[in-house]
């Protein structure tokens, strides 16, 4: 087909022709690509838990009892007691009535927004949401609404202008942002929710595990858990392992299971995830001092790199550095490389035009001696 060859020659010559980077294996913080190693600045391994002894050994036990595959759909028979007694962990991790599992934060946001909404009705979507969230709008085929990012303001505008004219309504937004790094105000995103009757939907994908007093996402350490409609979350992340949830009432989770095509039409994750899933929520708990370690990590460096004049972003465990033009992006990265870091750079479409950037994932694994040798080699890199 022709566009096949328009579109790669037009990626390849802009320079934005993505490519994969088989790992032959990542361990401890460091990944491994043949006879090289580096530490990790580019994994979403928030606490660890990927590698977590727990984590493997309820694996190997759920495949040994169980199998290796689900063979079907939850709806025909590819549920089992398992996947409940997660669905009732998460339920009480969040402080909700219920929970129901996906097989990834892609198919729970595309299969939940497009049961949620249909034509004929209006989403308030932050303009920096996750591409799964716009895709679920797409399918929708709702109205939509792009607010400025973290803009409660140009919210209220757009919410005052245009509410009236439909009859259901969503909210949107991340808790964490992937790519800022950064935090809404949720409280005053929930007061425009109730001034206005909308329904409302937060993503704590990179919240979940690290945020709150349990550690179970924003919403819990902001205490708002019970007037969020829908809150939905990963395990693939901080967990550690693959899959996704949704934290809502019971009536919600009955009406997805019925109306959402995309937990209805896939197959059942197998018990090996689900078992490493329920142990992941476990560790969550019994290991407060992962997330604790984490975040101060994360503040160190961000504080550090900032005494230093570069230009960061965010307030969490993700921490954006902007540098806006391409060429020096990609070439920031691989002098990193060249020092042992692996932190890729992260362009348009990804982010919008102008602003590309580094994007440094901060784990457990990251110390402050290896966050100290990481600003030393990124300093000498960016003076070169
Ligand atoms: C990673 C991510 C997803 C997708 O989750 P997967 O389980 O990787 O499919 C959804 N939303 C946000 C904000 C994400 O960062």
């Amino acid at each position: 087909m022709e566009r096949i060859e328009e579109f790669l020659q037009e990626r390849e010559s802009s320079n934005l022709l993505r490519v994969l980077h088989p790992a032959t294996h990542r361990k401890d913080g460091f990944i491994y690509f043949k006879d090289k190693k580096y530490i990790d600045f580019s994994s979403n391994d928030y606490l660890g838990l990927s590698q977590h002894p727990r984590l493997k050994e309820a694996a190997i036990k759920a495949i040994e009892e169980l199998g290796a595959g689900s063979t079907a759909s939850r709806l025909l028979s590819g549920d089992l007691e398992l996947h409940h007694r997660l669905e009732e962990k998460i339920a009480e991790f969040k402080g909700r009535e219920a929970a129901l599992v996906f097989n990834s934060g892609y198919q729970a946001n595309i299969g939940i927004i497009s049961s949620l909404c249909a034509r004929g009705d209006v989403i308030f979507s932050d303009r920096l949401n996750h591409a799964s969230i716009i895709d679920g709008i797409i399918m929708s085929g709702a109205k939509l609404f792009r607010f400025r990012h973290n803009d409660l303001e140009h919210l209220d505008a757009l919410l005052k202008r245009e509410r009236g004219k439909f009859k259901t309504s969503l909210i949107i937004t991340e808790t964490i942002f992937s790519m800022d790094g950064d935090r809404p105000a949720l409280a005053e995103l929930v007061g425009l929710r109730e001034k206005y009757d909308c329904n409302m939907m937060v993503d704590e994908a990179h919240a979940t595990g690290i945020f709150g007093k349990n550690g179970s996402g924003v919403a819990e350490e902001e205490g708002l858990s019970d007037k969020i409609d829908i809150i939905m979350g990963t395990f693939s992340k901080a967990l550690g392992s693959f899959g996704a949830y949704v934290a809502c009432s019971s009536r919600m989770k009955q009406y997805l299971i019925n109306k959402c095509r995309s937990f209805i039409y896939s197959t059942a994750l197998p018990s090996s995830v689900i078992a490493a899933n329920l142990e992941s929520i476990d560790i969550v708990k019994d290991e407060p001092q992962r997330r604790k370690s984490l975040l101060e990590n994360s503040s160190y460096l961000r504080e550090r790199l900032k005494e230093k004049g570069f230009n960061v972003i965010g307030s969490s465990q993700i921490i954006p550095l902007i540098i806006g033009e391409d060429n020096k992006t990609i070439y920031l990265s691989n002098e990193l490389k060249a020092r042992g870091f692996w932190a890729l750079p992260i362009r348009p479409p990804t982010i919008p035009e102008g602003e590309s950037r580094l994007r440094f994932s901060v784990t457990y694994h990251h110390t402050k001696d290896i966050l100290d040798k990481f600003i030393d080699g990124l300093c000498k890199a960016n003076r070169i």
